[in-house]
């Protein structure tokens, strides 16, 4: 069987080269550039821990490109969490900030810990002692960190918190994003990547290019995450009348032909810490549930879950890419052979830092919009985004090697990269290289 890498900073530049391929005029120096993270930050420090035993945790603080605005970008909370990976996930924050037009750049965060096994206190003093190692890079005006997986609102409170004990005397708030409501936070934020992953995906269909998916009430949708993202989609696309036929979490997944109620699996995960189990459905791995029957699949959990091994056995017309990076170039390539079309993540996801940058906006005006407003410009953002992104599919000319891209690629990750690429190449010569 052929072999694939799974590291992050190869697949992203792979991902890049492919679109930087298609621009011309883009200097060989400038495309290195762009390539690399402007800042790295590698943190360790001492935690004492509930049971009086100190642990040394290591931390992350990636910012790739700040061409236009404060760098943003989540901060995520996982055993996995390494470098590369934060990496490749602040280049792609970049991407997607200029593919929707939000004066951010790109950064991400990770902090190497299991929030299974941590309690409050200690997941409070590890953000706590995050944030103080880190208050010479964050700041409202460059660099804005955000929830990501197992992170969440709370985490985003003692960011604040930390951050304001620090800085006092100034209007703070805009420093994170993903703060709960009582706390500068937006409505709609913590929804807002997966109705952004739906309003993406009404957008694509109304381009009728599947022609058995015109619409969504009836569709068959498996969900791969059942988190904040996947929990939030599954919602959505229930309410407009798809049928949700596979849900999953980090446990297992589940499975019933009849459609499953997201808001009943979602109380009886509260009960029991998990969807498996959840009557009258058949469990399946987290594997299977990529390739049951459905016309989409939204992958909400983890990366590099689509691969060269599985993708040939994928049913879905349709994969609608929730989280980060969760296929390799490998899969793609095959994916694109078999007609099946992906609305990659920059464009997919792009609701949550969307909202994040309306909860910045808010945060500095000292407002709070209403839910229908920051639903009707999320809304509006995701549409346009993917507008640009099949007119540019359709009508871009490539110059040499265009009609081998429009006859054989569908691709509309490479055509993503390119207009964010483009964008931030273009901004940088704009600003102009100095001294
Ligand atoms: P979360 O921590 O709320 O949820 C993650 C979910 O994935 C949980 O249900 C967990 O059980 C499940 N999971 C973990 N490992 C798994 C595995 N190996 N197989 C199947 N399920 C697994 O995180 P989230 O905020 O929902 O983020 C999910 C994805 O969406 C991540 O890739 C994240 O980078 C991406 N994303 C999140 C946001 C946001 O606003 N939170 C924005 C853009 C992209």
């Amino acid at each position: 069987m052929k072999t694939e890498t799974f590291d992050p900073v190869a697949i992203s530049e792979q991902q890049f080269n492919k679109a930087a391929a298609y621009i011309t005029g883009l200097k060989a120096g400038l495309i290195d550039y762009l390539k690399y993270p402007n800042q790295t930050h590698i943190i360790h420090f001492p935690v004492e821990m509930d049971d009086g035993s100190i642990e040394t945790i290591q931390c992350f603080r990636v910012i790739h490109n700040r061409i236009f605005g404060p760098s943003k970008g989540g901060i995520r909370y996982h055993l996995d969490v390494n470098q590369a990976e934060v990496t490749s996930l602040a280049k792609l924050m970049t991407w997607k900030c200029a593919l929707v037009g939000i004066p951010f750049g790109g950064a991400k965060g990770g902090v190497v810990c299991n929030t299974k096994v941590l309690s409050q206190n200690e997941l409070q003093r590890i953000t706590r002692r995050f944030t103080f190692e880190l208050s010479k890079v964050i700041a409202p005006q460059s660099d804005i960190p955000a929830p990501d997986m197992y992170t969440n609102e709370q985490t985003m409170a003692w960011i604040y918190d930390t951050y304001n004990g620090l800085n006092p005397g100034h209007n703070n708030y805009p420093v994170v994003t993903g703060k709960p409501i009582g706390l500068g936070g937006s409505l709609g934020r913590r929804e807002a990547t997966g109705l952004g992953c739906l309003f993406a995906t009404q957008q694509f269909l109304s381009k009728a290019l599947i022609p058995s998916i015109l619409e969504l009430k009836d569709t068959r949708v498996a969900i791969q995450g059942f988190g904040n993202v996947g929990a939030v989609a599954a919602k959505a696309f229930y309410k407009q009348g798809a049928k949700i036929v596979a849900l999953s979490d980090s446990s297992g997944g589940i499975y019933s032909e009849q459609g499953l109620n997201p808001y009943e699996v979602m109380a009886f995960k509260q009960e029991n810490g998990t969807v498996v189990g959840v009557p009258n459905t058949k469990i399946v791995s987290n594997e299977a549930l990529l390739e049951v029957d459905c016309d989409i699949l939204i992958p909400a959990a983890t990366a590099f879950q689509i691969h060269h091994a599985n993708a040939k056995q994928i049913k879905a017309k349709l994969i609608v890419e929730a989280a980060n990076n969760p296929t390799t170039p490998a899969a793609d390539a095959i994916l694109q052979r078999r007609g099946v079309y992906v609305i990659p993540d920059i464009l997919a996801n792009a609701g949550g830092v969307t909202v994040s940058y309306f909860e910045w906006v808010q945060n500095h005006a000292n407002e709070q919009w209403a839910l229908e407003t920051v639903n009707e410009k999320l809304q509006k953002k995701m549409a346009a985004a993917v507008d640009l992104v099949f007119d540019y599919w359709q009508n871009y000319s490539f110059s040499p090697n265009d009609a081998l891209i429009k006859a054989s690629e569908p691709n509309f990750r490479t055509i993503a990269l390119v207009i964010a690429i483009k964008r931030v190449a273009d901004a940088t010569l704009l600003r102009g290289i100095w001294p």
